[in-house]
């Protein structure tokens, strides 16, 4: 069993611009601490469907704090 809602302590966030010059899209992407093992930030675009990887220096932001972005999102208790 999965419990992956327990875990959202331990998210962090990255950014990146779209590598596409005609999209140029802003793209998130999500990744546990544990999954820290090499330093590229693997994107998929939302807009264009580019799939792409962004050196951790490169980086928009990274290291954000997904609970400010979680506390945007309605939460449902049951
Ligand atoms: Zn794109």
């Amino acid at each position: 069993m999965e419990c992956d809602a327990e875990d959202v302590d331990e998210l962090t966030a990255a950014c990146a611009l779209c590598l596409n010059e005609d999209c140029g899209s802003l793209v998130i992407s999500y990744r546990t601490a544990g999954e820290r093992s090499s330093d590229m930030w693997d994107f998929m675009c939302s807009r264009c469907g580019l799939a792409f990887s962004v050196p951790e220096g490169e980086l928009v932001f990274q290291s954000i704090a997904v609970e400010m972005l979680l506390a945007k999102l309605p939460h449902h208790h049951a």
